[in-house]
């Protein structure tokens, strides 16, 4: 029962790499972060730069959401260190566009 379990764990978690690395996301994008936040050590979004809030970047974030796009998404000059915080403040916002932006489309769909 153990090493069925064990195989089934080792299994999840091959699935789970390589879909990652298929999106870019793997071990080099992980390297890629660590060196840029090392070079970029504080939070780089608008409302920091604007406030001269010194919080401390954890996440890259690409400027221009690369949608699957590998060149956009290895463009170092797409990309910009954020706090968790102002990570997830920028992907709310994003939501919310998004929501507003389907609305009216959805409705032109309809009639
Ligand atoms: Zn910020």
């Amino acid at each position: 029962m153990w090493p069925e379990h064990l195989k089934l764990a080792q299994r999840h978690t091959d699935e789970n790499r390589a879909s990652a690395s298929e999106r870019g996301y793997g071990a080099r994008w992980r390297r890629a972060c660590e060196t840029y936040l090392r070079r970029h050590p504080l939070c780089e979004c608008a409302e920091c730069r604007a406030q001269h809030r010194l919080l401390p970047a954890t996440v890259v974030d690409h400027k221009v959401p690369h949608r699957g796009d590998m060149a956009l998404f290895r463009n170092v000059s797409n990309w910009q260190a954020l706090s968790k915080r102002c990570h997830d403040a920028k992907t709310d916002a994003r939501t919310v566009a998004l929501a507003t932006r389907s609305a009216p489309a959805t409705r032109r769909a309809i009639t």
